[in-house]
């Protein structure tokens, strides 16, 4: 289909790799799932020579995973290959991505190596992987600062070993649209094989142009965009996903291609990234910005009452998001409870629905009106939490202007209750010093954050921690409508993390 795009997605891979974005199995199992229900055609699920720790996950989601093609990233190493094919071949639909840089700065000065003995080693791995795996992808790391003849010819080489795909990444971020189109360009008018090959890119975010040199490349002929959810991805991100397929949506008149990926499913999927990696994107980020759909300028308001299409050029139920609009009361029973979890997209299991169903129950009684965000932000908090060391029982705080914030916190853990009081800094200071004192455990708080889930008084506090202990990050979730408690929870699931460890 000359019209269908790939969309390659390596949030699991590229994007894990950024700071801060560091995902546990559970974590990176939960995003592959949504990533399936997004419908991307592939998923690259990680790197498995770097650590145990990668293979395992790579694994794990090879055989979870059951429509997308599995992607693994390794060096032209056979060693790094051959564990890449251990880790993926149970996959339903495996392939190979294996690497090599062929601009001039890296090849001598990373690699020291010379154009020739690149090029031998790429068409080597190449064949290497293709006796492996049916489907072999290759990239040519840094290409578009390769000297131009040069990857003409390594492109050539490595579809004539059996690549696939030719990936040419823009590793740096340092191109142009239109320098980017007239690689593209010059490698389908210059490589004899070239149709014989599905050409992609993959372009990081530095200069801001990602997705468009992204765009550019498809103008020019690439059929693969690699990307990643919210850009995230090393430095300044990889190209957007969420970005490509809403242009590509949005501007069908002009792009004239298809994806087969469910627009519904990205604020979604945007949302449970954030909430793994308690990396929140800005407000004003396009397509999953907190405002990028609000129209604030009385004129536009004005305008988009009178008619949508004044100020609105895609529907913000286009991405998922349901209008404000209350869906559950405090009377709603469990049947239904499910049945609308289910409409989201969430499927728990009997124990986590039960839970979600208490917290739903609780927040129906405090709340006046439960809105599709508030059961989203539960069902992905039961989704993402793991049991407990410790549990809080109960806290008590005691604070004020004239005398110094006081915590008493209580936790339990295999049945026995311990008790704590301590004083701080405040009452978020006061508590996670009480609950220091009783798990005992010596962390750093790197990163406090809160947010409120929707508009109001009554609005669920949804609290991001990180500590670190022992030159490790950690991080933590919590959810409520009292502050302090989501505060305490957030810490506590960090402070977890730790004992587990
Ligand atoms: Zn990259």
């Amino acid at each position: 289909m000359e019209s269908h795009i790939i969309i390659f997605d390596t949030t699991l891979r590229d994007g894990e790799q950024s700071p801060g974005s560091t995902m546990n199995l559970k974590e990176k199992i939960l995003l592959a799932r949504q990533l399936e229900r997004l419908g991307v055609d592939v998923i690259e699920a990680g790197f498995p020579a770097a650590s145990v720790g990668d293979f395992e996950s790579v694994k794990a989601i090879a055989s979870e995973v059951k429509k997308a093609t599995i992607c693994g990233l390794s060096r032209a190493l056979e060693t790094d290959i051959l564990r890449t094919w251990e880790a993926i071949k149970e996959a339903k639909h495996p392939r190979i991505h294996t690497f090599i840089a062929t601009s001039e700065v890296h090849m001598k000065y990373k690699l020291k190596m010379s154009e020739d003995e690149v090029f031998d080693r790429a068409v080597a791995m190449v064949k290497y992987a293709r006796s492996l795996c049916e489907e072999v992808e290759f990239s040519a790391e840094d290409a578009s600062r390769t000297e131009i003849k040069f990857l003409a010819r390594i492109v050539e080489g490595v579809i004539d070993a059996g690549a696939k795909i030719v990936n040419i990444p823009d590793t740096v971020g340092y191109t142009t649209p239109n320098e980017m189109y007239k690689i593209i360009d010059y490698l389908k008018q210059n490589v004899s094989n070239i149709d014989k090959a599905i050409i992609s890119v993959h372009c990081h975010n530095d200069l801001g142009m990602a997705v468009s040199n992204s765009l550019s490349a498809v103008l020019a002929g690439a059929r693969q965009i690699e990307c990643t959810i919210n850009g995230i991805g090393e430095r300044a991100g990889n190209a957007a996903l969420e970005e490509i397929i809403m242009a590509l949506k949005t501007r069908k008149d002009y792009y004239q291609f298809d994806t087969q990926v469910v627009s519904e499913e990205i604020s979604k999927s945007s949302k449970l990234l954030t909430t793994i990696t308690g990396i929140s994107v800005q407000p004003n980020k396009a397509i999953v910005g907190a405002n990028a759909f609000s129209h604030e300028a009385g004129i536009h308001q004005h305008g988009v009452l009178a008619n949508k299409s004044t100020y609105e050029i895609m529907s913000p139920e286009s991405i998922g998001l349901k209008s404000n609009t209350m869906v559950l009361g405090k009377h709603s029973g469990r049947h239904s409870f499910v049945k609308h979890l289910k409409d989201l997209g969430f499927n728990l299991s009997n124990e986590k629905t039960d839970e979600a169903f208490v917290k739903f129950k609780e927040l129906a009684d405090k709340k006046k009106k439960v809105y599709d965000r508030d059961i989203i932000a539960i069902a992905m908090e039961e989704a993402v939490k793991s049991p407990e060391t410790f549990n809080l029982k109960s806290f008590a705080i005691n604070t004020g202007t004239v005398v110094s914030s006081t915590a008493t916190i209580a936790l339990e853990s295999e049945g026995k209750i311990y008790e704590e009081v301590a004083i701080g800094d405040g009452p978020i200071d006061a508590s996670y010093n009480a609950i220091k004192k009783i798990m005992s455990v010596e962390a750093e708080l790197l990163e406090y954050k809160i947010n409120a889930v929707t508009e109001g008084m009554d609005a669920q506090g949804e609290a991001m921690v990180k500590v670190k202990s022992n030159d490790k990050i950690y991080r933590g979730h919590g959810l409520s409508t009292d502050i302090i408690k989501s505060s305490i929870e957030a810490y506590l699931v960090a402070m977890n993390r730790i004992i587990e460890k």
